[in-house]
């Protein structure tokens, strides 16, 4: 079981695919964070049925999923609505991560979250990394691979936590404004100095 948690986490388009794919490579267990929000709210989880009975089957989708939009509207507007779900949801995402981080046998494990800072996660971590550009190329590279508009892509990232915030959770940095060579070399420094970090 891999004990050491590096969380990896970075703006949109910033490149945290690219690099937890290196990682993947060079034998690193990836779990993906973002996930356990939905893995704990998926059909046949006694939470999706606690959720239901508090907010009624209009939060169900007709194939019986969540309805994320309507519960998302509805924990917006009431704030003890909000509290009650974080009650809920917070200790069983705790435990499936502890779990999908269990299941590694990785010298250490990378935990993959596009808001590892924001929801918490960063806290479980024995390092943090940021993949960071510059704006622009966030915007050139989203652009590039989902065909989205510059506006939309300067909206998403208007919703996420600010660049400064950030960087200043995090103890290692790339920098991810080279081709894919330099990410292939940064990716390799950084894999050598965590497996000295969880033998010392
Ligand atoms: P999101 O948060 O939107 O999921 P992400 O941070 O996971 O994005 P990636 O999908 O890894 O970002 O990268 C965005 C795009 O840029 C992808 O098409 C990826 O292949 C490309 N890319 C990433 N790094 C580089 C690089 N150094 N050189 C060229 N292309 C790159």
């Amino acid at each position: 079981m891999s004990r050491f948690v590096v969380g990896l986490t970075g703006g949109i388009g910033s490149g945290k695919t690219a690099v937890s794919d290196r990682f993947q490579a060079l034998g690193a267990h990836v779990v993906d964070g973002d996930l356990a929000s939905r893995a704990v709210l998926a059909p046949g989880q006694p939470a999706l049925d606690a959720v239901a009975e508090r907010f009624g089957p209009r939060i169900l989708k007709a194939d019986g999923s969540l309805d994320r939009a309507a519960l998302r509207q509805r924990v917006f507007a009431r704030e003890d609505d909000r509290r009650w779900l974080e009650a809920l949801t917070h200790p069983l995402i705790g435990a499936w991560l502890r779990d999908q981080l269990a299941a590694g046998t990785s010298a250490y494990c990378l935990l993959v979250n596009p808001i590892l800072i924001e929801s918490g996660q960063a806290s479980r971590c024995d390092r943090v990394l940021v993949v960071d550009a510059p704006e622009s190329v966030q915007i050139e590279r989203t652009m590039a691979r989902d065909g989205n508009s510059e506006a939309q892509v300067r909206a998403i990232m208007a919703a996420q936590v600010d660049r400064e915030r950030r960087l200043a959770a995090a103890d290692d940095v790339i920098v991810n404004d080279g081709d894919l060579a330099h990410l292939d070399a940064e990716v390799a420094r950084l894999h050598e100095r965590y497996l000295a970090m969880v033998d010392s």
